[in-house]
Formats: C-alpha cells, structure tokens, sequence
C-alpha cells in the first residue's frame, strides 16, 4: 500500500475506535445509521426518528446537500435543511449524519452535525479531504464509484494527514457491467479494509444494491464478514422518496432488519446497544412540552 502510513494496522489488534455521544464505532458494538436518502421535510425526519429510536439505530441519517446525477434533480434542503437536522437532534437525542460537498457546507453544518459524510463523488475531492481533515467531528468516506482499495485508502489517509484520526469507512459498492444490481457490493473490500487498515469499516448496501429487497439479506452478510456497522436507506413513504426510492426500506423493514440482525451479530461477537438516549418524544410533543410549561409559568406568576 503505497504511501499509506497513519491509517494502516501495526498489529492485528489495532483498532481505532471512533466516538460520538452515543456510540463506540469499530468496538464490538455495531453501528447501525438509517434514515431518508434527502431530508424532505422536518414531518418526514421527526418520523423517521421516532420509528428508528425504537429499533434501534444509533445515528440518523439525512442529506441536505444532494449529489445527483441531474442538475434538474432535487439538490436537497440545503441552507434551510440546517434547522431541521439541529431540532431532529435535539428533539430525539440522536446523532446525526449528513453529507457535505464543499468548505462552504462545511462551515454551514459542523455545529449541528455529529458525522460528516463524503459521498461517493467526492472520495478523491482531495480539497475536501483536507477540509474535513481539519475537523474534528468523525467523518464517514464512502468509496469511490470505481476506486480501487489502494485509492480508498490513500484517500482516508488525507483526512488522517490533515489531522482528523476519527475516519470511519463506507464500502457502498462498485461499478460493474451488471446493471441489475445498481453496484456490486465488494465484501471482500470489506475484509481487506479490516486487515489492512485500524479504521472501523461500515457497509452501505442500499447504494450497493439499489433494491429494497436485497438489502436485509446484504446486511446480514455484511455483520457476517465483520463490517462495523451499517448505514441504510429508509423512509416514512418510500415509494414517494424525493431520491433512491426504489432502494428505501419501510420504517417497518428497518425496524424489522435491526431485529434480524441481532442473532448474526452475536454469532460474530458484536452486539446491538439499546440507547441510553432519554428521548422526550418527537418535536411536536416538545413544542406541547415546552407549551404546557410556559402556561405553567405564566400561572405561577
Ligand atoms: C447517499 O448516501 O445518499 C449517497 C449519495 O451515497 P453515495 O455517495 O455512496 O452514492
Ligand atoms: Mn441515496
């Protein structure tokens, strides 16, 4: 591995471990992160939070810068898709993942978001890299379209060399000539990552597979060849997805999966941490909360 030196192993039991407020990602614990492909609306990420707390899933995902294929594409929430993170979060106590595709959306979402994700697109935007390198809140690098392992690697060691120890990477799949399978879920990468390097490595088969019905039984492969963790599509309607419909899960399936991942889990010696994350309920019962207490005040006055 040419070049390569912070993020490759020293020994086998090297392993860096990657915190946030809830959870210890590249320890024995899995690290399960769902959520909608684009946050749409704060209705549509308030139920998803709710739904997803009870499986449960340690992260909430949700994009308000989109990548998309088309300029005609719905490019997200951006700019006003920061309130909406920032209440979810708090509302939920919940961590919160989101994508990032400049310095500028950088600067507009580090205080809100608990993980940075660099889509895809971006695995070798090397500006970016060094941008994120000078963070300090975890990053998730998903691999290129058609990087090769070297060139994943040698991208995770930008964030390293420009400061940031806390890389945790995302096999999302490859491009091949098979168009069945939106990409080809490289489990191998997946092992070799592991071997290689001392960076938790997370799975990402919605865009791997791009169809709802693969993903429950990709992900429990996944768990079985060692990945640290998981990070998957789903959504209130997901017919009605803005973007990556076709690869939504129902809050129901996700819920569903969490609970069917548990036997491979502990068959791997991993397990599924339930939340110490006393969650108040969702926004609209804050709003209710916070109502009641100031008609309280105002009565006590
Ligand atoms: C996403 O996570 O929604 C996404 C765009 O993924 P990728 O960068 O892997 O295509
Ligand atoms: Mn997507």
């Amino acid at each position: 591995m040419k070049d390569a030196q912070l993020v490759l192993k020293s020994h086998e039991k090297h392993q860096t471990i990657v915190k946030t407020s809830t959870s210890q990602i590249g320890a024995k614990e899995l690290f399960i992160a769902a959520g909608p492909c684009a946050v749409e609306s704060r209705e549509q990420l308030d139920v998803t939070a709710t739904a997803l707390k009870k499986a449960p899933v340690q992260a909430l995902r949700g994009c308000i810068f989109k990548p998309r294929t088309s300029p005609y594409s719905f490019q997200g929430l951006a700019e006003g898709g920061v309130a909406v993170l920032q209440q979810i979060k708090q509302a939920h106590n919940i961590p919160v993942i989101t994508e990032v595709m400049s310095s500028e959306q950088i600067a507009l979402v580090r205080d809100t978001t608990d993980i940075l994700q660099i889509g895809s697109r971006n695995m070798q935007n090397f500006e970016l890299l060094k941008a994120v390198g000078a963070c300090h809140q975890p990053v998730i690098l998903k691999r290129g379209l058609a990087a090769t392992i070297e060139e994943f690697v040698l991208a995770a060691e930008y964030i390293a060399a420009h400061g940031n120890p806390n890389i945790i990477l995302c096999e999302r799949g490859i491009r091949s000539f098979d168009t069945f399978t939106r990409n080809v879920l490289d489990l191998g990468a997946v092992v070799a990552l592991k071997q290689l390097t001392h960076l938790p490595v997370i799975v990402d088969p919605s865009h791997a597979a791009g169809k709802r019905e693969l993903i429950a039984d990709l992900s429990r492969a996944a768990v079985a060849c060692g990945a640290d963790g998981l990070l998957i599509e789903c959504h209130p309607n997901p017919e009605q997805s803005v973007s990556d419909a076709r690869q939504a899960l129902s809050l129901d399936a996700m819920v569903e999966l969490v609970h069917a991942l548990r036997p491979i889990a502990r068959a791997v010696g991993r397990r599924i941490v339930e939340h110490d994350m006393a969650s108040t309920g969702n926004v609209l019962s804050i709003e209710r909360q916070l109502l009641h207490a100031e008609a309280h005040a105002v009565r006590g006055r």
